[in-house]
């Protein structure tokens, strides 16, 4: 499946996203109260000569946790080394890492909440106390081992805080939530972008952009990328606002940031369950799609825009995704 407003890491992102990530604060736009408090925290670890308190960053994927962790690292003028969950297999894959650290580096841990169980549990010493205790062979043959760590701070990121296990998120001294941007911010990121990679764009141009990337810094930076194609093909190459109108059509991303793929979900609600409530996992196997990504996904952007509902009793769509549907909303008011 090729959404171009998948919000996930594609292999497509990965030319442009490197120069495009920014390495400071003041490179980083928006997310202004996450800014804050970090800036506090690492001008305080820094006058103390201590190492960052650990930093839980959760929020839907493509909003900047990973270039927030690269930050931090810069910040504090230290190393970062970024895995992933699903990537550490064995207690001993941890500790390789772990034992390869500096004194004072940032270790990003992406999908925190998909470390295996037998991990998660040397990671707890790990965070508070910087040693490893790892029993190794079984009966007579057991050893144990105990090692202390350099001091480090952990930046885990999760889609939701929810999904991690209390002991887990209890270890955590900082806990932020990214939002979802807004189009002016998204216009910013947009022409910041533009910039490095030398595309012309105009100013209504990156907000016509930026309204259709339903709050992800990554979806804009990829559909700049689409629209580039199209200036170049059909005008001089410039990004105006009617090229990226007509660019965004054909990959027929609404003027809302909705495609195919939203539409069917909110459809769905609309003519199986009358509008709702139903609940995600009813709805996950109406429409061939998994319930985390619904949630993790789907929603948050359809609730930012004011479409859908999170009622006790299931997901409701709103009287304004039937208009925008075309639809006629029934008659008592739904929102
Ligand atoms: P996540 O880790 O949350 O999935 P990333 O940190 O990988 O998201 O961000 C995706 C891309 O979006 C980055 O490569 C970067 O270019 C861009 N980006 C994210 N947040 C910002 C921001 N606040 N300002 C500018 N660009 C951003």
């Amino acid at each position: 499946e090729n959404r171009v407003i998948a919000p996930e890491y594609a292999p497509e992102d990965a030319e442009v996203e490197n120069p495009l990530r920014p390495r400071t604060f003041q490179d980083y736009v928006g997310q202004e109260k996450v800014k804050e408090n970090l800036e506090v925290f690492i001008e305080a670890a820094k006058q103390r000569k201590e190492s960052l308190d650990h930093v839980l960053l959760y929020g839907p994927p493509g909003l900047g946790k990973t270039t927030l962790a690269g930050i931090i690292a810069n910040e504090l003028g230290v190393n970062l080394r970024i895995t992933s969950g699903p990537a550490i297999e064995k207690p001993g894959d941890l500790a390789a890492l772990l034992t390869n650290l500096n004194h004072g580096d940032v270790l990003f841990i992406d999908e925190i909440h998909r470390l295996p169980r037998a991990v998660e549990e040397i990671l707890y010493p790990a965070m508070e106390d910087f040693a490893l205790d790892i029993i190794t062979g079984k009966g007579q043959m057991a050893a144990s081992y105990h090692l202390p760590l350099p001091r480090f701070t952990l930046v885990g990121a999760t889609t939701r805080a929810g999904q991690l296990s209390a002991p887990l998120r209890d270890r955590f001294g900082v806990v932020l939530r990214l939002e979802l941007y807004e189009p002016q911010e998204l216009a910013k990121i947009i022409t910041r972008s533009a910039g490095i990679l030398g595309i012309e764009i105009e100013a209504d141009g990156a907000l016509e952009i930026a309204s259709r990337s339903r709050g992800t810094p990554r979806i804009a930076n990829r559909m700049l990328k689409r629209v580039r194609d199209f200036a170049q093909v059909m005008s001089d190459g410039v990004i105006t606002y009617s090229t990226a109108k007509i660019a965004l059509d054909r990959l027929e991303v609404d003027e809302l940031g909705l495609d195919s793929g939203d539409r069917r979900m909110l459809n769905a609600i609309i003519q199986y369950y009358n509008g709702g409530p139903v609940g995600v996992e009813t709805l996950a196997a109406a429409i061939g799609e998994e319930a985390v990504t619904i949630e993790d996904v789907v929603e948050p952007y359809l609730m930012q825009i004011g479409f859908l509902q999170r009622t006790p009793r299931g997901r409701c769509a709103t009287r304004a995704a039937y208009l925008h549907l075309g639809l006629t909303p029934p008659g008592a008011p739904m929102d």
